[in-house]
């Protein structure tokens, strides 16, 4: 896709941000060319068109950037998965480890419910621990917590920048 080597350029890398050794992606200069950005959210729109999907999950906050567009895009619903004590309803949460610290992700009970078909969205995969909370989270909708089973979340869909 032609498009991709525009969004990867666009991405500006700063290195030993935010601890030294580490190469940060930062997507804030895509976010400053519009078409770039456009292209980025179209190129998951056409992917997810007509798939039934009845939930975007976003990663608190840049998978909020790009979670809404898409859900809007699609006809979904956006379901913000965020930090620790950010939501007023009664939530399930899941902790993980990041490349700098640890950290939880927080889902509103009843916000996606047995069934749906549901993308998460991210800006980066670094080492997965994210994403794999994320998954878990929303597994626990399928599932009673502590019984996880890799085969019950192929229904789940993983998207990132
Ligand atoms: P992981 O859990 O995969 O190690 O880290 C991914 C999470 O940390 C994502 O939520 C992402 O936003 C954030 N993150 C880690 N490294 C980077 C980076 O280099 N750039 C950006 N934009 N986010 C990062």
């Amino acid at each position: 896709d032609p498009r991709l080597q525009a969004i990867k350029a666009a991405i500006r890398v700063v290195p030993h941000f935010p601890k030294p050794g580490i190469m940060f992606n930062d997507i804030t200069t895509l976010l400053l060319r519009p078409k770039v950005f456009k292209d980025a959210v179209e190129i998951f729109v056409d992917r997810y068109r007509d798939m039934n999907i009845s939930a975007v999950a976003g990663v608190e906050a840049r998978g909020f950037i790009f979670g809404t567009p898409l859900a809007l895009a699609l006809g979904a619903k956006f379901v913000p998965l965020r930090k620790p004590k950010k939501l007023p309803g009664e939530v399930i949460s899941e902790s993980y480890v990041l490349e700098y610290g640890t950290d939880s992700l927080e889902m509103h009970l009843g916000s996606v419910n047995r069934g749906e078909r549901v993308i998460v969205i991210d800006d980066l995969v670094a080492t997965g621990g994210t994403l794999c909370a994320a998954i878990k989270l929303l597994g626990m909708v399928y599932l009673e917590p502590c019984t996880h089973n890799v085969s019950n979340y192929l229904c789940l869909s993983l998207e990132c920048i």
